[in-house]
């Protein structure tokens, strides 16, 4: 049997089927997917690959999935730390977009943060951001699996004018994307305090015609529920009912503050949640009850946020305050255990983002999204459990290699597509700029 390349591994970690742990197991590699995972030594007699890895202390894992980010943000990392989220978007966030953002600024900043995903062991995110159509060109430049978010705000920015402008955009940017397999857009609405009914009914509609997933925050912070109900007369998520958005589409960002009958409502709904571990805590935004929405048969995956508000976007961090907020908020040290987070973080994000078929395990059939970590280090020894040194102890800079479609995008360490002394040049050219403003 011949395979383009067969990686050798120390561990499979395949998410699918669940709790299972595959030693000295190889992969195989067929025009950018998985087509057998079988023992080592059986590989070794039965495939004739083109290209040969041996990874001896590693473990592989399905490629992570970032399921809600912001990459032009990472241009603004540091910029405004330690306030609430209200100020930090009236007063930094929204007045530095106003001045900066365009089509050159969401570039770099988009390819600084596939920069560091690749290099984290990231191979999928979730992006909403002005200028998409820019992110998805740079995800095609950088190899990475992008899902755009087709932007909409009630107010004006140097993407678009009005609602009419954002879903006009909005259409081209998912017609551009529509035959390539690594990038797609979907609706991106901001979040309910931020758009109006008028322009989200047309959203439904649009996305039920379309069958696309909806990406939105919701229920993020208290002052949201308040203002929502001076406004509207109820809650956000009750106005996204009335509004018909929620449904299996809906991909409800953070969800911080939520009651009994709507995580009962929201189960009925068949609708996703991503979790922000770090920017909830660092905005004091509150406690997204993660292990009651589990229990509630809830999909919920893992992302991010933006860098402006985290300050990185590191998976595998992420993964790691995921399991011990989740346990210290239910006072359950059963809660979130490590098998349960890494799914979250892969085949958790490929659900809600409709790709499960594609990504999210490693699968005969699957895309050969891969990430290896090396857990032969002095952090992670001795290696009772992989899965637990990845959760607990593993740092970023243990991830080896990362493969997405089969192409390997981080070898031994080092990007292959990406020129790291270019990109860094350009990001201190950004920063001269942002300062010289403030
Ligand atoms: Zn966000």
């Amino acid at each position: 049997m011949h395979a383009d390349s067969l990686i050798h591994a120390r561990w499979v970690i395949p998410v699918e089927p669940a709790n299972r742990i595959l030693e000295h197991h190889a992969i195989a590699i067929e025009k950018g997917r998985i087509t057998t995972i079988l023992p080592s030594h059986e590989a070794r007699e039965q495939i004739g690959a083109d290209t040969v890895m041996e990874l001896p202390d590693h473990a592989l894992i399905p490629g992570l999935i970032n399921a809600h980010t912001h990459t032009p943000m990472s241009l603004f990392r540091g910029m405004a730390d330690d306030i609430p989220l209200m100020d930090w978007l009236n007063k930094h966030i929204w007045p530095a977009e106003q001045r900066w953002i365009n089509a050159e600024f969401v570039a770099d900043g988009s390819r600084l943060a596939m920069a560091e995903m690749i290099r984290s062991g990231t191979t999928c995110f979730n992006d909403m951001y002005f200028f998409p159509d820019i992110t998805g060109k740079i995800a095609l430049e950088t190899g990475i699996r992008a899902v755009l978010g087709m932007i909409l705000i009630d107010f004006p920015s140097a993407w678009a004018s009005d609602a009419d402008g954002y879903l006009e955009r909005a259409l081209a940017l998912h017609d551009s994307f529509r035959n390539e397999t690594t990038v797609k857009a979907i609706f991106a609405p901001h979040a309910p305090y931020s758009v109006s009914d008028e322009p989200l009914l047309r959203v439904r509609t649009l996305a039920n015609e379309l069958d696309l997933p909806i990406h939105m925050h919701v229920h993020e912070t208290r002052d949201e529920i308040e203002q929502s109900r001076k406004q509207y007369g109820m809650r956000p998520l009750s106005r996204l009912r009335q509004l018909g958005l929620t449904g299996p589409n809906l991909i409800a960002v953070h969800m911080t503050q939520l009651q009994d009958d709507e995580i009962d409502a929201y189960a009925t709904s068949g609708g996703h949640v991503v979790h922000c571990p770090e920017s909830n805590l660092k905005l004091a935004s509150g406690f997204c009850p993660v292990a009651r929405l589990l229990d509630a048969g809830i999909n919920v995956a893992l992302g991010t946020d933006g860098a402006a508000s985290n300050n990185d976007l590191d998976m595998l961090g992420e993964m790691q305050t995921a399991a011990l907020l989740g346990k210290g908020s239910a006072g359950d040290p059963e809660a979130l255990p490590a098998t349960q987070v890494l799914q979250m973080a892969t085949i958790n994000g490929a659900r809600a983002l409709g790709l499960d078929g594609d990504i999210g395990s490693l699968q005969s059939g699957k895309a050969a999204d891969i990430t290896a970590i090396d857990l032969g280090r002095i952090e992670t020894l001795p290696v009772f459990d992989p899965v637990s040194q990845i959760v607990y102890s593993a740092g970023r800079e243990q991830v080896s290699h990362v493969w997405v479609n089969g192409e390997l995008l981080l070898a031994d360490g080092e990007l292959t597509r990406i020129d790291t002394a270019r990109l860094m040049a350009d990001i201190r050219v950004w920063q001269g700029k942002l300062e010289e403003k403030s």
